[in-house]
């Protein structure tokens, strides 16, 4: 009986002592794999301008018909692209969406971009569609807009998402 005692023992200061398997889950969190696809984010160019062309490709791609576009003109002196279009309208409904990845593989200008964050519960329906506000990117990142396209816009002043 003793035997078995300090063998049960033994059992329990290996596994005492080994790397724990668990995390202090929210603090801590594990690292994904660079090809998850978590929320999704709409970037801009280095000096400020959407990179979304509000072409409507990703909600046409879209298999689940989570997203919704609806595209508006520029307004040449204060655009918010450096296209003819902008994405007055931009929707992603995610309770809908099975992160795929077909939307960020459409769209012409790498604009969609699905991000590694993936914490997303909520309490409402209405909050789990995201509009440009939470969707439209505050910071700007490296890509600069393509040479070619025209007109070429010097840039949006404030990074208004509305
Ligand atoms: S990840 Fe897939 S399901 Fe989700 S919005 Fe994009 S295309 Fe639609
Ligand atoms: S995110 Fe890309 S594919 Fe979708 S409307 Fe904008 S430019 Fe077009």
């Amino acid at each position: 009986m003793v035997k078995g005692l300090v063998k049960g023992m033994g059992t329990t200061l290996k596994a005492f002592f080994r790397e724990k398997s668990t995390i202090r889950y929210p603090e801590q969190k594990k690292p994904r794999s660079a090809r998850f696809r978590g929320r999704h984010e709409l970037r801009r160019y280095e000096n400020g301008l959407e990179m979304c062309i509000g072409c409507e490709l990703c909600q046409v791609a879209c298999p689940a018909n989570a997203i919704t576009v609806i595209a508006a003109e520029n307004d040449p002196q204060n655009p918010y692209s450096p296209g003819e279009r902008y994405a007055a309208v931009y929707e992603i409904d995610m309770l809908r969406c099975i992160f795929c990845g077909l939307c960020e593989e459409a769209c012409p200008t790498e604009a969609l971009h699905l991000t590694q964050e993936f914490e997303l519960a909520d309490f409402s329906r209405e909050n789990l569609i995201y509009g440009r506000d939470r969707l439209v990117n505050r910071h700007t990142s490296d890509f600069k807009v393509p040479e070619n396209v025209y007109p070429p816009y010097e840039g949006r002043k404030g990074l208004d998402a509305s």
